[in-house]
């Protein structure tokens, strides 16, 4: 049992209770990237069964003989050359963020006649590191994938700048997703998922609190 785990998930209620939202109204995924079993068996013992991901390799070495019995997510950048594997293995991929990636997401869900989950990932700050689509891309590139691609967009997921307030863009990306009729919102991590909650959070991705520092 983890006595983080516990922690946590009293937390994300109390975040979504203040909020006028139901205790269960927020998902947790556990971001167990780079972290050793030892520190991943006792959440997984403890109930947990919705893990994320960064890599596609990563992710199958760790979950493939605990595969069916969770929901994985990629939470990391999708090289198209991956797109086949991470269509095969992953529940969700929160990281749909370009064309290309959509028109070969879209081929291999009709070769392999499976479907994942899809966010698409906005770059709320505007780095030019990070992965997403800009916020005034946003609307036309989730158009895009539902008309010419064929996609069925079930939400958005961002990363805030890390020295940023998350409150803007938190506020933008439930904006953009209200405009776009997404429920979905993947947003807040181990230092302000409270904050991704009270601004509308459905999934929260939270790693270190849970498993300790990478
Ligand atoms: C690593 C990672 C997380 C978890 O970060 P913590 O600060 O450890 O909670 C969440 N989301 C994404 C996209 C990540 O890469």
């Amino acid at each position: 049992m983890s006595q983080a785990l516990n922690a946590i998930r009293s937390r994300i209620a109390a975040a979504a209770l203040a909020a006028g939202r139901p205790a269960d109204a927020v998902q947790l995924v556990a971001v167990s990237k780079l972290q050793p079993w030892d520190h991943i068996a006792p959440v997984f013992d403890g109930g947990q069964r919705v893990f994320g991901e960064n890599r596609v390799q990563e992710a199958r070495e760790r979950w493939t003989p605990l595969r069916e019995q969770i929901e994985l997510r990629l939470i990391g950048p999708l090289q198209t050359n991956k797109a086949r594997d991470a269509v095969a293995f992953f529940d969700v991929i929160e990281t749909l963020d370009r064309e290309k990636l959509a028109r070969v997401l879209a081929d291999e869900v009709q070769a392999q006649g499976t479907a994942p989950r899809l966010y698409v990932q906005v770059n709320t700050g505007e780095e030019p590191q990070k992965a997403g689509v800009t916020p005034v891309e946003a609307d036309a590139f989730i158009a895009a994938c539902r008309g010419v691609y064929g996609l069925s967009v079930e939400g958005l997921m961002c990363i805030p700048p890390a020295e940023d307030d998350p409150v803007p863009h938190f506020r933008m990306l439930a904006d953009i997703a209200a405009r776009n009729g997404l429920a979905k919102l993947s947003m807040g991590m181990s230092d302000d998922f409270e904050t991704a909650i009270a601004c509308g959070a459905t999934s929260v991705r939270v790693g270190s609190a849970l498993f300790g520092a990478r």
